[in-house]
């Protein structure tokens, strides 16, 4: 296991030039059960390899990053998909993006937007997976006002409690630090306009929280119309798809990460379940098949 310190999370250049030239506004669109459902593009991030890597060893990954063309790779360039649901006279968006603070290669989600033609005022719900900065930190516009201002705001309870609580910038680790002060002062500038919900409401009708923890102390993933919007409860299409029962150093809490993907695993197989991920290749809707005693990720489309 290698150590990540913040540095090498806060100032992942070296892939700039790569993103630009990456298609920004790729896209998935599907109709499911009365809603519209987009998903926008925000950019992609970039990591070191180690941060998700690191703590699975070596041999058990070997194969997987070979099928992938990952072996000896130093970073991984993350997609970032935010999930628009158009419908019932709702405009809902999961997550709100980086914005213009995190990572360079990120915060594109106001121009996927217009590309679709949705205002940031259209939007009438803002439901958050979880409160790391590419889902939290694009929720204010530059001057540090909601940018979506029409919209009602919507963390987990438990989720909300972790960010706000003035230890978890102690707790939480050097290499993740930046992430709770970024997150504090979003939550802060949210102060009366965010609204809680815990495991199993409707936050917006037809839209069920499922308590996916693990990734972070509260994380959420929704299910709506026969999808799962999985948040980074399933964060990538290789390890977490090829051997989710691998410790993941993108989780907060890695066994509790494991045992969360596994059962989401089940559940989605169960109900044939279509699934939206945050980090996901092709605009990340697809479905999850069997493969090889795991599974695989298979694009919509
Ligand atoms: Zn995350």
């Amino acid at each position: 296991m290698r150590t990540i310190t913040r540095r090498m999370l806060m100032t992942g250049t070296a892939g700039i030039v790569a993103a630009a030239l990456m298609p920004r506004w790729l896209h998935a669109s599907v109709q499911m059960g009365g809603w519209q459902v987009d998903t926008l593009s925000d950019g992609n991030l970039v990591l070191p390899a180690d941060f998700i890597f690191g703590p699975a060893e070596d041999a058990d990954l070997a194969p997987i990053l070979d099928r992938h063309g990952l072996t000896g790779a130093a970073q991984l360039t993350p997609p970032c998909n935010l999930t628009l649901l158009r419908g019932n006279g709702r405009v809902v968006l999961f997550d709100a993006g980086s914005g213009p603070g995190f990572q360079p290669s990120a915060g594109t989600l106001p121009d996927a937007m217009a590309a679709l033609g949705v205002t940031p005022g259209e939007v009438t719900d803002v439901v958050f997976t979880h409160g790391h900065p590419d889902h939290l930190w694009g929720v204010l516009d530059d001057f540090d006002e909601p940018l979506f201002h029409g919209a009602r705001h919507y963390m987990g309870a438990g989720e909300l409690d972790y960010w706000r609580d003035p230890e978890t910038v102690e707790t939480i680790g050097a290499a993740r630090q930046a992430f709770a002060v970024g997150a504090a002062r979003r939550l802060d500038a949210l102060d009366g306009i965010i609204e809680t919900f815990d495991d199993g409401d409707e936050v917006v009708p037809g839209v069920q929280a499922v308590l996916t923890p693990g990734h972070t102390p509260g994380h959420m993933s929704f299910a709506v119309a026969g999808a799962m919007i999985l948040g980074d409860a399933i964060g990538n299409h290789h390890m977490a798809f090829e051997a989710p029962a691998l410790p993941s150093g993108a989780d907060q809490d890695m066994d509790l990460g494991i045992e969360t993907r596994l059962a989401l695993f089940d559940r989605i197989i169960a109900d044939d379940m279509a699934l939206i991920g945050f980090h996901l290749p092709a605009g990340g809707i697809g479905r999850a098949e069997r493969a090889g005693g795991a599974y695989r990720f298979v694009p919509a489309g």
